[in-house]
Formats: C-alpha cells, structure tokens, sequence
C-alpha cells in the first residue's frame, strides 16, 4: 500500500491558511449587528490549502 492518490494538503502561502475573512464594512444593520462580507482568497478559493507541486527529475 504505497499508492498515495490524494495528494498532500498545503498551506496557501497567500493567506497562510486563511481561505476567506470576514471584512467589516463599517455599518451595522438594525439590528445593531456588524456587517460583514466574506472574501475568499483567489488563490486558494477559500479552501485555505494548495495542493503541492510535484517536481520530478528536479532532485540534483
Ligand atoms: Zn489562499
């Protein structure tokens, strides 16, 4: 059982792992609650994670 079909999870080195943040507006609604829109990482889509790159034949 060597066989690895799914490849390693990596961290997104554009948000460090934090796929979507949740940006302040400023206003609150009438409800007194903040208002907030979440915005995902381009990178990563939200998911946090990057798949790894394989390099082969690049080991020296
Ligand atoms: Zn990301």
């Amino acid at each position: 059982m060597t066989q690895r079909t799914t490849p390693s999870p990596r961290i997104c080195s554009n948000c460090d792992g934090f796929g979507s943040a949740a940006i302040t507006t400023g206003g609150r609604d009438r409800h007194g609650h903040l208002r907030t829109v979440t915005a995902d990482c381009p990178a990563c889509k939200g998911t946090g994670t990057r798949t790894a790159r394989v390099r082969e034949g690049a080991r020296a």
